[in-house]
């Protein structure tokens, strides 16, 4: 009875803070009033009966921490700056960046989604074949994989792991980088043992909220500094604005700093 109860308990929590980390959903879209009611919903006809099974509470998360963890690398070390690009392999805006890059002869580093890997090997083996650094960004950009149990953790970047190295078989993959830099000690620690270092960045334009080239171009360049970690997406929603202002940022960041990959 006494751990019935405490399971209610957590799954309750799971359900609030599952509920809290979207903001998508609103208390108020969750509990509005149902559509009309029209004709009752029929049952689907189902050849067998399911069987009945109660699936098992998920384990609760970990609460995030309130400061970022240690041993996250912010900065390359040197003068030059790194730039970062997450959340692809995709299709429509990969190659684009790519072939920027390649027209100004520099590197980058690409921070590749799992699935997204498996779905388009050959923009990982484009990646890696035209010399960019590869950095694990977890199988489905799972914002709260630092949260779950360990073994959830491992198995995810394993996977991940696995569908890069499907497409680039002797790829090495030195970064870990967390979706949405929402690290955990316990994220940084999985990566170590897997033999990733943990990636985070030094400026952020935002660009994925598809803020205007202009403002991702301005956002960059006031907070760049010498060693600088630049976080941009190729993956992720319509990246036009970021090509547009890496038209400019990457001449000006080589002038100014040079660029180059993580190593
Ligand atoms: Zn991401």
């Amino acid at each position: 009875m006494r751990s019935r109860a405490v399971l209610a308990f957590g799954l309750g929590l799971v359900l609030l803070l599952t509920g809290c980390g979207d903001p998508a959903r609103s208390p108020a879209q969750a509990a509005g009033p149902s559509p009309a009611p029209s004709a009752p919903p029929k049952p689907k006809p189902t050849a067998s009966p399911r069987p009945t099974r109660t699936t098992p509470p998920k384990p609760r998360l970990r609460p995030m921490p309130t400061t970022l963890p240690a041993g996250l690398r912010r900065s390359t070390g040197d003068r030059a700056v790194a730039l970062t690009f997450d959340d692809g392999p995709d299709p429509r805006w990969t190659p684009k960046v790519l072939d920027q890059l390649r027209a100004a002869r520099v590197t980058a580093t690409f921070c590749l989604i799992g699935k997204q890997a498996q779905r388009y090997p050959a923009l990982v083996a484009r990646i890696a074949r035209e010399g960019h650094q590869l950095c694990n960004h977890s199988w489905r950009h799972d914002m709260n994989l630092g949260r779950r149990p360990l073994a959830e953790i491992r198995a995810d970047l394993v996977r991940t792991d696995r569908a890069i190295k499907a497409a680039v078989p002797n790829a090495r993959i030195p970064y870990y980088r967390q979706p949405g830099g929402r690290w955990t000690p316990e994220v940084v620690a999985v990566a170590r043992q897997l033999g990733m270092r943990s990636l985070h960045w030094s400026v952020d334009p935002q660009d994925w909220a598809h803020p205007t080239a202009e403002t991702i171009i301005e956002r960059v360049e006031s907070a760049v500094r010498p060693g600088a970690i630049v976080l941009l997406h190729d993956g992720g929603g319509d990246r036009r604005q970021t090509l547009a202002a890496c038209q400019r940022l990457i001449p000006d960041l080589k002038r100014r700093y040079g660029i180059s990959r993580l190593r």
